[in-house]
């Protein structure tokens, strides 16, 4: 069945539990398949029955709280906008927060200044209701639907501060807090807006593929050029292909020659000439002229459209190990709330024993206040613990981890759609290779041609159909035999075998021979055997000859050296297989595979006790792909393979495995850092402020540092070495 998509953007999620909470909710709709939402970049992503509008899936989640937004705008919009409003609110915060702190000062240090708590009122009201007001907006809706978030634990301190205030007023005998309200807010929105700062410049550098597509395209209308949005280009117009520009649709050259850069769709650094008649791809860039070319493929089914969709797709990943710390997280805001009224109560019900920890604490710390009530002291406390306890902290830790992780990858043209294959990857200790397409080029030539004239037409009608790099070859060398193409009444690709069409009761085959024996010699130089036959009957035979790519041997020995078991299988003969592998060093050969004779293979090294690596182009490798620990397909291989890997290569640059592999452990050691500081971070500074020996602005500074801190450690992952 079909099925529908959707990507939104979730407003209201401040923390893990949060993303929790709306995954939930999605899910218990009846006919959500998938449903995955980002905390770092606030996108969710969803494949539905088609029979679920987007309505339903908005009324599931504002029943909790959130709102959604049906979006396709690109991350970097949807920051930007939410750096805006950030920026926005901290500075109102500041205008209002300044000069209650300059008072504090004077008032504290210099001079008694008096209705000191009037003031603090007003501005503590001015914050509440300004800048504040988000805050506590965001802390209401989730208590109303009994869960909390970050701005609960802000809002209570706050309105706790607030209270003491009001009280002091109001001659009770307490001391007031009231400067804590618009300091802490300032303090938080200052943290917020520098978290989502520094997760805008993150993103941002995820420009590369996105960067390259155009809204409009010139054509040449009535012999003249005029620019037109892309979308409404048909199949079959002209378009004008300028100068350095990035081709948008995928077409043919009817009108010029230019060298191209195809490095970003074939990995090939070297540029490409091409003239008329000559295929072109968008994504790829034309260098030194300016040339016409007729569109063949529009929309959606574009080469580069493609791309971006996986990108899309892939944004947002889960990973294994998220679970764990949602679990934590959930339980974590509760937990905390629990523990500063457990401080509150421990002052009251046992001051002697509160106060000698305290006292012999605050000896060293100079900030805290030596000669407070119990009851204020008590306060103190309570607040002090839930502005310290930074859940902050701890949900962001994998998740941007995560996400600069997969920027990185993207920037350099990997594409993870899948978080636990990344997460495998650096446990793999075998990597099987497929052979055509994967470890060569896919671009053979014809080195000899024994299929008659007049039945050249059927093999190119035939493959035609195939997205197989033999067909697409086949196709590109051959056509100008043949313009018009036979209709079949029905047509068969075999997986790994070839492509069979019917008309009328007549059957042709183009694809791998019946039997091998006659092709020996050709075989042993690693060319590859495609045969015509019609009726079962050998008509003819090409001897294709297909070259490695450029650094496969050298990627080998790399993957060798760090000790893994390289692999391939392949559905060509085992002759030309081992003619490849010989150059390649390796010594673990299987050829002559059917797509299920590769998944048997690989469950029987997985048996062994294998962690298998496979990398892979072709709809016969998609079951592989899928089984592997961790697959990566090659992006310009078949869609199938492309959907059934965890990562695609999007050039099918073979170095691209290593930089995967490396990238995996630095992920997976920054995060387990991230956690740690994390944790250790909460475990100390909770119980100081469960003793009153922290100040809560102090607190709330550590708090903002810490999910800072998270930040700037998972910003490393960039830095490649
Ligand atoms: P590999 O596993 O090395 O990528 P494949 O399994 O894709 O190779 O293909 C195995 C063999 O099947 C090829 O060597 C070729 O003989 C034949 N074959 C598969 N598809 C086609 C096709 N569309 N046209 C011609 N030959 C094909
Ligand atoms: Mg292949």
């Amino acid at each position: 069945m079909d099925s529908r998509k959707f990507s939104f953007y979730v407003k209201g999620m401040t923390c893990a539990s949060c993303v929790r909470n709306v995954e939930r909710n999605i899910q218990k709709i009846d006919g959500v398949e998938f449903v995955a939402v980002n905390l770092a970049t606030e996108k969710g992503f969803v494949i539905v029955n088609p029979d679920i509008g987007f309505g339903e899936l908005k009324k599931a989640v504002e029943k909790v709280g959130y709102e959604l937004v049906e979006s396709n705008e690109s991350e970097i919009d949807i920051l930007t906008k939410k750096l805006h409003t950030m920026r926005k609110d901290f500075v109102n915060a500041l205008i209002i927060g300044a000069p209650i702190t300059v008072l504090m000062i004077i008032h504290m240090f210099f001079y008694r200044i008096p209705y000191y708590e009037y003031f603090e009122f007003i501005f503590g009201t001015l914050s509440l209701l300004f800048p504040g007001r988000r805050i506590l907006k965001s802390a209401l809706i989730a208590g109303a639907h009994f869960h909390t978030n970050m701005d609960s634990l802000i809002s209570l301190g706050v309105i706790v501060s607030y209270i003491t205030n009001i009280l002091h007023i109001l001659g009770i005998h307490i001391i007031s807090f009231g400067f804590l309200v618009p300091m802490l807010i300032v303090l938080h929105l200052l943290g917020r807006y520098i978290e989502t700062f520094l997760k805008d410049k993150s993103i941002k550098e995820l420009k590369s593929l996105m960067e390259m597509k155009k809204d409009t395209v010139k054509i040449i209308k009535d012999e003249k050029r005029i620019e037109v949005p892309l979308d409404t280009v048909k199949k079959g117009d002209i378009v004008v292909v300028e100068l350095g520009s990035y081709i948008q649709l995928d077409g043919r050259i009817i009108n010029g020659n230019a060298y191209f850069d195809e490095s970003m769709i074939t990995g090939e650094p070297v540029p490409v000439f091409k003239q008329e008649g000559d295929k072109i791809v968008s994504g790829s860039r034309c260098l030194n002229n300016e040339i016409l070319a007729e569109v063949e493929v529009t929309g959606k089914d574009t080469f580069l459209n493609r791309m971006i969709e996986i990108i899309n797709q892939a944004q947002s990943p889960k990973f294994p190990i998220q679970a764990i710390a949602d679990r934590i997280t959930n339980y974590f805001i509760p937990v905390i709330m629990l523990l500063s009224i457990l401080s509150f109560l421990s002052w009251n019900l046992f001051p002697d024993i509160m106060t000698g920890i305290f006292s012999f604490v605050g000896y060293y710390l100079p900030w805290v206040p030596k000669d407070s009530t119990i009851m204020s002291m008590a306060i103190y406390s309570l607040v002090s613990v839930l502005v310290i306890a930074c859940p902050c902290a701890l949900g962001l830790s994998i998740p941007i981890a995560l996400f600069i992780g997969s920027s990185t990858a993207a920037k350099n043209g990997l594409i993870i759609k899948d978080g636990e294959g990344i997460q495998s990857a650096e446990k793999i200790d075998t990597i099987v290779f497929d052979k055509t397409g994967t470890l060569t080029t896919g671009r053979l030539n014809i080195v000899e041609n024994f299929i008659k004239e007049e039945d050249l037409r059927k093999v190119i009608s035939l493959e035609k159909k195939s997205s197989h790099p033999i067909a697409r070859s086949i196709v590109n060398t051959l056509e100008k035999h043949s313009n018009d193409i036979l209709e079949f009444d029905e047509i068969k690709e075999i997986a790994g075998s070839g492509i069979y069409g019917k008309i009328g009761d007549d059957t042709y085959f183009i694809g791998k021979p019946k039997d091998f024996s006659n092709y020996e010699k050709f075989m042993e130089n690693g060319f590859t055997i495609v045969e015509y036959r019609q009726n079962e009957i050998v008509e003819g035979y090409l001897v294709l000859g297909d070259t490695l790519k450029h650094n496969a041997k050298n990627v080998i020995d790399n993957l060798k050296n760090i000790g893994i078991e390289v692999y391939m299988f392949t559905g060509d003969n085992k002759k030309s297989a081992q003619y490849f592998g010989n150059l390649l060093g390796i010594d673990n050969i299987f050829g002559n595979l059917k797509p299920e004779d590769k998944l048997n293979l690989l469950h029987k090294l997985q048996i062994d006790g294998r962690k298998v690596a496979m990398v892979g182009d072709g709809i016969n490798d998609a079951a592989v792909l899928k089984s592997a620990n961790v697959s990566f397909a090659i992006g310009n291989g078949s869609d199938l393979a492309i959907e059934n890997g965890d990562i695609v290569i999007i050039d099918g640059d073979l170095e691209k495995i290593l930089f995967a592999l490396k990238l995996s452990k630095k992920i997976f050691g920054i995060i387990k850092q991230n956690l740690f500081w994390a944790f250790f971070y909460n475990i100390v500074a909770i119980p100081l402020a469960f003793i009153g020996a922290l100040h809560p602005l102090i607190a709330e500074v550590a708090m903002s540092f810490s999910s800072i801190n998270v930040i700037l450690n998972s910003l490393r992952i960039k830095k490649g070495e």
